[in-house]
């Protein structure tokens, strides 16, 4: 057994404050979960949540400022001052010790209730490495062997996987999930219970799988993706997401940029017909679902032959999606060591210069960097409506074939040649 007290946490200085103040009162309190577990592995907790005996009411009345995040569950979210919190989080959760009930519809329990015990709360957590809290006095309180799972890069499940997975089915998620981003196996019990009771996740709500996939594909080792599939999780994700490894599971790139919209688009390009349908059943956000359809689409595209044809991109996609584009797919071919394989791989770099070059000469490729507006037409006679927008998209046009000509007089008589 090891001492509770050989490894000390830096916990922030808000998080302590609430331990302490907490206790004052009388109960007992801990950081708790994720945070533990990330402190333990070296790497930055997203949040810090509390645990504590204290019920919700006594949490809101040691505290000035509170939100009843989800009373029912017995969570409290503490809102600290800049004075107490100093440099980080203001705002942490605060949750009573609890104890889940039955769970009739595989995804939330009927009731909780509140118990004094922090070994019960640890025990209706999810996976050993979730299930530690720390005190800064009392050390980690670890009953479920977390530290020896993280030490063996071990994801295994607090109990019977299988009784932990029918009682909430996105556990089963979030178990690929953790193996991704801490590249970490999943036990072979765990992984047969997933197997047995892949349909269960059918009763999750997309909302909650598409956070865990987010999760999954923005991680150090997007490829465990292929875990949903060997599982059959992938059935139950949305319809036709199993499409994707019947064209075979593209290539994930866990070195290219974590942005949701390139991870999901590297996830779909080779199934344009379906991305936007996945996407959408995944009620991810309008901005995500545009850009990651956007970046499948530029997947199935010719390639841009000329610096107009790439302005013209840059013009229809904007700079991010193309320079991410053009970034992601020199990835791609980096070790690809055929000979078509290296040829594309300089077509790749040629329209990396080719980007390079357009921005450090700030060719014009947009209607608002155009040196003509509508008020000039306005001023040579043309009246305000459809022709006109017509007018300046072809002025546009042309200033993307001649990057040099973006210039008032230039584009009016242009514009003249063209009324006439
Ligand atoms: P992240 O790094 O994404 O925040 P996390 O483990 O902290 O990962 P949270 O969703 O923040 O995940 O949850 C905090 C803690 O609550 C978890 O560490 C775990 O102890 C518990 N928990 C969260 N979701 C579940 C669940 N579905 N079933 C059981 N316990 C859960
Ligand atoms: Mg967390």
């Amino acid at each position: 057994m090891k001492d509770p007290k050989a490894i000390q946490i830096t916990v922030p200085k808000g998080v302590e404050l609430i331990i302490r103040q907490i206790e004052q009162a009388g109960y007992e309190a801990y950081a708790v979960g994720g945070c533990v577990r990330d402190a333990l592995l070296g790497r930055e907790p997203e949040d810090w949540d509390i645990t504590t005996s204290a019920k919700p009411e006594v949490v809101k009345s040691l505290f000035l400022r509170t939100i009843d995040t989800g009373i029912e569950h017995g969570t409290v979210t503490v809102l600290l001052s800049v004075q107490e919190a100093g440099e980080g989080d203001r705002a942490f959760e605060v949750t009573t010790y609890r104890v889940d009930g039955i769970y009739e519809d595989g995804r939330h329990p009927k009731a909780v209730s509140f118990t004094g015990s922090l070994e019960e709360d640890l025990a209706r957590r999810d996976f050993t490495i979730n299930a530690m809290a720390y005190h800064m006095d009392r050390g980690i309180i670890d009953c479920y062997h977390g530290q020896e799972d993280l030490e063996n890069k071990r994801i295994r499940t607090v109990g019977r996987a299988e009784e932990r997975f029918t009682e909430d089915a996105l556990r089963m998620m979030r178990g690929i999930r953790f193996s991704a981003q801490l590249d970490f196996q999943i036990e072979a019990d765990c992984l047969q219970a997933m197997l047995a009771l892949r349909e269960n996740l059918g009763k999750v709500s997309k909302e909650r799988i598409a956070v865990e996939l987010v999760k999954l594909l923005c991680s150090p080792h997007p490829e465990r993706v292929k875990l949903l599939f060997s599982t059959g999780l992938s059935d139950f994700v949305t319809q036709h997401f199993s499409e994707i490894e019947k064209r075979g599971i593209p290539s994930l790139l866990g070195n290219a940029k974590d942005k949701k919209y390139l991870r999901l688009g590297l996830l779909l390009r080779h199934l344009p017909e379906y991305a936007k349908e996945i996407l959408e059943e995944l009620k991810l956000d309008r901005e995500c679902i545009d850009q990651a359809s956007a970046f499948v689409e530029l997947f199935s595209l010719e390639e841009a032959d000329s610096p107009y044809a790439l302005r013209k991109r840059l013009s229809h996609y904007g700079l991010e999606l193309v320079q991410d584009f053009y970034e992601t797919k020199a990835l791609l071919l980096e070790n690809v060591s055929n000979t078509p394989g290296k040829a594309m791989s300089e077509q790749v770099k040629l329209r990396l210069s080719w980007l390079q070059k357009i921005q450090q000469e700030g060719d014009c490729y947009t209607l608002s960097d155009l040196a003509i507006k509508g008020k000039d037409l306005l001023s040579i006679g043309v009246k305000a409506g459809p022709a006109m927008g017509e007018l300046l998209h072809q002025a546009l046009d042309y200033v993307m074939q001649n990057p040099s000509e973006n210039d008032r007089e230039a584009l009016l008589s242009f514009v003249k040649s063209r009324i006439c």
